[in-house]
């Protein structure tokens, strides 16, 4: 019999891949068997909006080729769903019957988007959510011939697809259950900033407002809100969030919260189990809580974490927090920690250059800066974010951090704290 392990993973994206070259790097030879309901080689939900908004083809989407799992020596079971784990007799059951033993095993399932449950069944071609590349294939193909399309919610997801389509003649309303955009990111006053740009580029934004009903109404949609009103579309695309994909490790004694919970090492309660991304509950470095981080980021060094103790090399995740970056219709934010905290919950500094189309604030607990929410100006959010993340002292410079980022930056003396965004 041989005496190599069995790594098992769950999971071809973030979280999975960067586990599968942990694995390698620390020179284990054991076997690596990565399962994926998808039938494809990984790809970049990421960078799905730029796929429909046709500035990237279809195939830079793809993260890796067929060479990627032949260098790294993975057996490939795609095409196949996990449906349940027997975590006593260390085997994963996959549907239409076959199953997977395994020594350690990640799970790596992700995340998957809320769908609207008020949708008829006869209007549900019309409806789309916006996370897998089946999702991204379905709404560029909407969108080709689209006249008026209706967006439910304003989170990052929703924007950046609006930005995609926006300038191409098609009647864009978004229903926003809150009083404001990006509410998981920005107080009202910076979401002020990113709402006049949508409705400068001709987007209706409804406050307010949820979906009561979708029916179907010929070859379209037609969205009822809870104000009565009704609206057609060709397509809706759904953007109320994401929920942890759980479902696999129900009636296990794996714990599970929001997500599958996980200690810094990415190790659930059971021995030999560990789980990582999107579908993972980890705790914040900055707030101690435990929460789902669901970042590519975040997922990337949480697969690594996992990948390294998989193989048998003790690691803890440093400094995990929520952090992101991107363009909004020419607008360049950075959210990074705590970019949205309570009310008085820390010190506060704020920066305004309205005519620069600049604000910044910064947020401070004692001498430490704990979150940054910056707009138009983001040239040092990788230095801000290393500050976050080593707990720095920066009470001789935190008025220079908020006003003045490339002086702060010489002030650290020109580390590279680069941002090591979407690399693989
Ligand atoms: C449009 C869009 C834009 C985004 N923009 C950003 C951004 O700007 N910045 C950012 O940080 N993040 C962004 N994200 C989020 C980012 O994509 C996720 O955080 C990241 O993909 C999580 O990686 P993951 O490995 O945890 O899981 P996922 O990418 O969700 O992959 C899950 C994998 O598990 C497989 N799977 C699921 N269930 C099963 C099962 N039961 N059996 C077998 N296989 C299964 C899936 O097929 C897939 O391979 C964006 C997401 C979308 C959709």
């Amino acid at each position: 019999m041989s005496s190599l392990k069995t790594h098992a993973i769950i999971g071809n994206s973030a979280a999975g891949l960067s586990a599968v070259k942990a694995i390698r790097k620390t020179g284990d030879p054991g076997r690596i068997v990565l399962i994926s309901a998808e039938n494809c080689n990984a790809y970049s939900p990421v960078l799905t909006t730029y796929y429909i908004g046709g500035e990237i083809h279809r195939s830079h989407l793809f993260l890796v080729d067929d060479s990627f799992y032949r260098d790294f020596d993975v057996h490939r079971v795609f095409g196949r769903r996990a449906v349940e784990i027997d975590p006593i007799s260390r085997v994963v059951y996959l549907d239409q019957g076959s199953k997977a033993g395994y020594d350690n095993l990640l799970i790596a399932t992700g995340a998957s988007a809320r769908s609207l449950d008020t949708v008829d069944a006869d209007a549900s071609p019309y409806v789309s959510t916006l996370r897998t590349i089946e999702d991204a294939d379905r709404i560029k193909e909407a969108c080709e011939n689209a006249k008026e399309i209706v967006v439910t919610g304003a989170g990052l997801v929703s924007l950046q697809f609006i930005k995609a389509i926006v300038g191409r003649g098609i009647k864009i309303t978004v229903l926003v259950g809150s009083e404001q955009v990006l509410s998981q990111q920005m107080d009202p006053e910076s979401a002020a900033i990113i709402q006049d740009k949508l409705e400068g580029k001709g987007v209706s934004i409804l406050f307010g407002r949820s979906v009561e009903r979708v029916i179907r109404r010929g070859d379209r949609a037609h969205v009822i809100t809870n104000f009565g009103e009704g609206l057609s579309a060709d397509l809706v695309v759904v953007g109320k969030g994401v929920q942890p994909n759980t479902q696999l490790v129900k009636g296990t004694e794996i714990k599970v919260n929001n997500g599958i919970i996980v200690d810094d090492r990415m190790r659930t309660n059971m021995e030999g189990i560990f789980a990582a991304g999107d579908v993972a509950e980890g705790r914040n470095a900055i707030t101690g809580q435990m929460e789902v981080i669901a970042t590519w980021l975040n997922a990337c060094a949480q697969g690594e974490i996992a990948g390294l103790n998989m193989a048998g090399y003790p690691s803890e995740r440093q400094g995990q927090f929520r952090e992101n970056i991107t363009t909004i219709l020419g607008v360049a934010l950075a959210s990074i920690g705590v970019s949205r905290p309570e009310e008085g919950e820390f010190r506060e500094i704020r920066y305004k250059d309205p005519k620069r189309g600049v604000f910044r604030k910064l947020s401070f607990e004692g001498s430490k800066v704990v979150g940054a929410l910056l707009l138009g100006s983001i040239e040092d959010a990788g230095v801000i974010r290393h500050c976050i993340a080593s707990g720095m002292d920066v009470s001789l410079w935190e008025e220079k951090i908020a006003r003045a980022p490339l002086d702060f930056g010489r002030i650290l003396g020109g580390h590279d704290f680069g941002w090591p965004f979407f690399k693989n």
